[in-house]
C-alpha cells in the first residue's frame, strides 16, 4: 500500500466512523440532511456498470439469484416472519442495499425471495441515485455494515419512457417530473446510438450509468469501494418472467 492509498484508507475509515457516531443513536428515525448534502459533489457522469466483482461481492449477488430462480419457479422460501421481527427488533444488519424504481410490480424482497432484515431497499422512479438516495445508501454501508449495492431497471419503465417522449421539452412535465426525468436523459441519449429498441437499450443503459454514479456522488461509498467494502452492481426486471438479468460490469 502506497503512502497515498493509505492517508486515503485512514480518511475513509474516519469519515465512516464519523458518519456510525453521528448517526448510529438518531438515524433509526430518518437520514439527515448533512449526509445528502456531502453526497452530492457530483450528479452526472458514467459510463458504463460497476467493475467486475470479489468473490465475496460475487458469493452474495449469486445468493440473490438464487432466490430470484426460487421466484421465477414459484417455490419460495417458508419465511419465517413472526421470528425475524422479534430478532430484528434489536437492530438490522442487510447484506444488500438496492435502488429500485417506484414501481408497484417491482418488489425486491419477492423478486429475490429475501426475508426482513435482508435487503435495505430504496426506491424512486427510474432508480436512479439522487442526493436523499445516496444519504440512505451511505447510512446502509456505514451503519448497517451492508456490502453490496444493487441498481434495479425493470422493463416497461414509465419514468425511463418519459425520457425518451419528452427528450426535448422535459420542462414541459408536470410537477416535479422535470427534475427527475432530467437525470435520465443522459442515459437515454447514450442508448439511442444502438439501433432497436430504443426503451429497453435506455432502461439498461439507466441502470449501468447509476451504479457507475455511485461511487462519484458519494466519498463514502468510493472510499468503502477502493477498500473492497462494498461491491456494485446493476440489471433489470422483467416484468413478464420475472428474471432479474445482472448487466455485465464494465
Ligand atoms: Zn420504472
Amino acid at each position: 500500500m502506497n503512502q497515498k492509498s493509505s492517508q486515503r484508507n485512514e480518511v475513509g475509515a474516519t469519515r465512516r466512523e464519523m458518519l456510525h457516531g453521528t448517526l448510529g443513536a438518531t438515524l433509526a428515525l430518518g437520514v439527515g440532511q448533512s449526509l445528502a448534502a456531502s453526497s452530492a459533489h457530483a450528479s452526472t457522469g458514467g459510463e458504463g456498470s460497476a467493475a467486475a466483482l470479489s468473490s465475496g461481492h460475487q458469493a452474495i449477488l449469486d445468493r440473490l439469484m438464487e432466490g430470484n430462480q426460487r421466484f421465477i419457479s414459484g417455490h419460495l422460501r417458508k419465511h419465517d416472519m413472526a421470528n425475524a421481527r422479534g430478532i430484528l427488533a434489536k437492530g438490522q444488519r442487510p447484506d444488500t442495499a438496492v435502488i429500485r424504481c417506484a414501481d408497484s410490480r417491482v418488489a425486491p424482497e419477492l423478486v429475490f425471495d429475501q426475508n426482513l432484515g435482508e435487503l435495505f431497499v430504496c426506491g424512486v422512479a427510474g432508480n436512479i441515485p439522487t442526493p436523499e438516495l445516496m444519504a440512505s445508501i451511505e447510512y446502509a454501508v456505514a451503519v448497517l455494515g451492508t456490502r453490496m449495492i444493487l441498481i434495479m431497471g425493470h422493463s416497461s419503465c414509465g419514468a425511463v419512457d418519459a425520457a425518451i417522449q419528452h427528450q426535448t421539452d422535459v420542462g414541459a412535465l408536470p410537477g416535479s417530473l422535470p427534475g427527475l426525468i432530467a437525470q435520465i436523459l443522459p442515459s437515454v441519449l447514450k442508448a439511442q446510438k444502438t439501433p432497436g429498441d430504443t426503451l429497453a437499450h435506455s432502461i439498461k443503459q439507466n441502470s449501468m450509468d447509476a451504479a457507475s454514479r455511485l461511487t462519484k456522488m458519494s466519498t463514502v461509498v468510493e472510499e468503502a469501494v477502493n477498500q473492497g467494502e462494498v461491491g456494485i452492481a446493476s440489471g433489470v426486471y422483467e416484468l413478464s418472467s420475472g428474471r432479474f438479468i445482472v448487466n455485465s460490469p464494465s
